[in-house]
């Protein structure tokens, strides 16, 4: 084929949104006669590069439109220094069949001990596996839900927040709830319920959910809708944000760690 055709071919490819082949097309022709590929062969290679760079193209829209706080996957996760996390259960989680039958998932624990990048190695997972995923911190999804409430638009938000597959809500305890925002939250949970799937991170044990909501009638109807079909893997352990410092001697070992996280959760790790 002329160098005028093989450039001809190319565009007609790019104008097909077939942008990785165009690009590649012109090495593949030479592997091809090289490793005397069969027509079919040659077609099967096409194929697949240009379905797993659409993949590609996909994972990474839905990892961008996920908006997680940063980009840290279960891979990087060091299991060993967590021991009372079950490798097996957050293996499980990354097969996203949780997702698919709208269960959700609670992690809880002190600060520092993972849960916030669990719960986005977990979430990335779901982007590759083509579900559209949202992360936010429960401060701002309180305040979106009460502004939406402000503005005479909580119908509308209230369905924004039920299409993506997975919602990830981080950080539920630091900060209180007030009733309106409590009252909100209660809502959103009851319209995801057996729709979509919610993952939630915690510092607070199950327990203390009535002062963090300020209501424990509200916190008792969330939880009820939440623990139906869920899973929770209860952390115990320390800060790994403290070991590194600890390794940087900033710290002694012998030193308490107070930033008001609270242990002692009375819940251990349980799937239904
Ligand atoms: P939490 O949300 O429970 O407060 P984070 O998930 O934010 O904790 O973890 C704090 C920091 O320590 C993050 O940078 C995180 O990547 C890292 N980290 C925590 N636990 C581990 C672990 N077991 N292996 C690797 N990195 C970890
Ligand atoms: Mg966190």
């Amino acid at each position: 084929m002329s160098a005028t055709s093989m450039e001809r071919l190319q565009e007609q490819m790019r104008s097909l949104k077939l942008q990785r082949i165009a690009d590649e097309l012109p090495m593949l022709v030479q592997e091809a006669s090289k490793r005397e590929l069969s027509y079919t062969d040659f077609v099967a290679e096409f194929v697949a590069r240009e379905l797993g760079a659409k993949l590609e193209r996909t994972t990474q829209m839905k990892t961008q439109m996920a908006r997680f706080p940063f980009q840290k996957t279960l891979e990087s996760f060091d299991f060993k220094f967590q021991p009372s996390i079950e490798a097996k259960v957050i293996k499980e989680l990354s097969t996203g069949r949780f997702i698919a039958d709208a269960d959700n998932v609670l992690l809880l624990g002190p600060p520092g001990v993972g849960k916030t990048h669990l719960a986005v190695g977990i979430g990335l997972k779901a982007c590759a596996a083509g579900y559209r995923t949202q992360f936010v911190t429960a401060a701002a999804l309180t305040a979106s839900l009460v502004r939406a409430h402000n503005e005479n638009r909580l119908e509308e938000k209230l369905k924004q927040l039920v299409q993506p597959r997975l919602l990830i809500i981080d950080e539920i305890g630091y900060l209180p709830i007030e009733r309106l925002g409590a009252n909100l939250f209660f809502q959103l949970i009851s319209r995801r319920y057996e729709k979509g799937a919610i993952l939630l991170t915690s510092n607070q044990s199950l327990a203390g959910w009535g002062q963090v909501f300020g209501d424990q009638v509200i916190a008792t109807a969330i939880l009820d809708r939440l623990l139906h079909h869920s899973t929770i893997v209860n952390i115990k352990g320390e800060s790994y944000r403290l070991k590194e410092k600890r390794r940087a001697g900033l710290l002694t070992r012998s030193e308490p760690y107070t930033d008001g996280s609270s242990s002692g959760n009375s819940i251990g790790n349980q799937e239904e």
